[in-house]
């Protein structure tokens, strides 16, 4: 294993694929796992999940040998490019790694790195587990009732980067193409205009369909729900439904019912021993969360709707600072927090490392090390329980106690060798 700048910790050894189709890992006692801060508070969070992910292993017995890889600014530094061959070979060969957030300069040309790393490492699946902690402020009554799992499809629709700038050959070859070719000659305003395309395909339909069914088998879930807007936009995100059915009623035999079936032959009645599946219109999901949190489970949509919907679950259950994710490919784990690099705050040793250290947890299961994520959690929940916070959450909390990301994490590192 030859990198330019990274260098392979000698300690450990890499985890092996058993077998690539179901994701199965030998993960030995001590893997070796890269892990990128990134931009902004990415310096502040990473540091302090690396250390309560190491007090977690440590106590069940295992250890971690981290391998820091480098992009964005880190990468502009040492490479003179923003995302060096290194990083991404980093990930491809140790197939389970952990990143924090990555800053991309709203228009500017600048493309996304997230998105470019998705697509080069094709982590088609982006999940997000929205639960929620004891003690964590909610604008909602009833926190404790969201418990979902989005799938969200990471790979294609909108962000797929298909788009042109107004104003510029490009967009008026394509607007020329869809108005004379296409037909749709009265459709585009007059003027300036910005095209992008939304490729929804069947491929990336039904793996990520499939991964979501895979997991709602295997987590003992109840439904999945497939998320979309196929009323206004029949041949993407209907379709995206339509072959979302199409996986549940071809690939899986009794183990899943379709919600009609349900009603048709069960009379609505939901089986002990096999998984629903259904579907919602986007904007009735968006309030569905709030009104029926407890109905739902699973979700299953594509790139936009899961982007927007992903964040209002998470709102729910305490915010950007406390909502974990996670990137999966096949064999592939590359764990980040949904919220972004906050420049505002980097380096102040200020802003919540929850949902730094909650992704760990993910990939900590992924790696099959049930009691070092379920002690790490446990020790995040008495910790916040105890009203030893963060500033976000101090804000909401009266008569907590106000602490910076390190003294956090010492917190829960030491609540790790108390419950251990
Ligand atoms: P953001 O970085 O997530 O920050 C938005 C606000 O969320 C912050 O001002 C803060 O709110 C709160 N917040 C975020 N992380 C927090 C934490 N760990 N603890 C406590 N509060 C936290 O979103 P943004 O300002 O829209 O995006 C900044 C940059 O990040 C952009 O370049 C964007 O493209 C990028 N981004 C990257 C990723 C990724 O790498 N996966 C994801 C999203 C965005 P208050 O100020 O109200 O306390």
């Amino acid at each position: 294993m030859e990198f330019d700048k990274i260098t392979v910790p000698e300690e450990g050894e890499p985890v092996e694929v058993v077998d690539a189709d179901t994701s199965e890992f030998e993960v030995p006692d001590t893997p070796i796992i890269p892990i990128l801060y990134g931009d902004g508070i990415g310096t502040d969070v990473g540091p302090a999940a690396q250390q309560v992910l190491d007090a977690a292993a440590q106590a069940t017995g295992r250890d971690i040998a981290w391998m820091r890889m480098y992009a964005g600014e880190s990468a502009r530094e040492k490479y003179g490019e923003n995302l060096p061959e290194d990083t991404v070979e980093a990930i491809r060969t140790f197939r389970i790694a952990f990143k924090g957030p990555l800053t991309t300069p709203v228009g500017s040309g600048f493309r996304s790195l997230n998105v470019a790393l998705r697509q080069r490492l094709d982590t088609y699946a982006n999940v997000r587990p929205t639960y929620h902690l004891d003690g964590v402020p909610s604008p909602v009554s009833n926190p404790e009732q969201m418990d979902m799992v989005t799938f969200r499809e990471n790979t294609e629709d909108v962000y797929a980067g298909i788009e042109w700038e107004h104003d510029s050959d490009e967009v008026e070859e394509v607007r020329e193409f869809v108005e004379k070719e296409m037909g749709f000659d009265d459709t585009i305003h007059d003027g300036p205009v910005g095209i992008g395309v939304k490729p929804i395909t069947e491929f990336g339909t039904k793996r990520l369909v499939r991964r979501a069914i895979d997991y709602a088998l295997e987590h003992d879930r109840d439904s999945v729900t497939l998320v979309h807007k196929g009323n206004i936009m029949k041949f993407t995100e209907g379709q995206f439904r339509d072959w979302g059915y199409e996986v549940a009623e071809e690939e899986y035999g009794d183990e899943v019912i379709t919600e009609d079936t349900l009603w048709e032959e069960r009379d609505g009645e939901q089986p002990d021993d096999a998984v629903v599946v259904n579907d919602r219109i986007a904007d009735n999901m968006l309030q569905q969360v709030l009104t029926r949190t407890d109905q739902y489970d699973v979700l299953a949509t594509m790139n936009l709707n899961g982007d927007y919907i992903s964040d209002a679950c998470g709102a729910q259950i305490g915010g950007l600072g406390i909502a974990p994710g996670a990137n999966f490919g096949d064999a592939l784990c590359l764990a980040e927090p949904v919220h972004g690099s906050a420049p505002k705050y980097a380096g102040q040793d200020k802003v919540n490392p929850t949902a730094m250290i909650l992704s760990g947890v993910i990939m900590l299961e992924y790696m099959g090390w049930d009691d070092a994520a379920e002690l790490a959690r446990d020790a995040v929940e008495a910790t916040i329980s105890s009203k030893m916070v963060t500033y976000d959450l101090h804000r909401q909390i009266e008569g907590g106690e106000k602490l910076k990301t390190s003294e956090f994490a010492d917190e829960i590192v030491e609540n790790i060798e108390t419950l251990a």
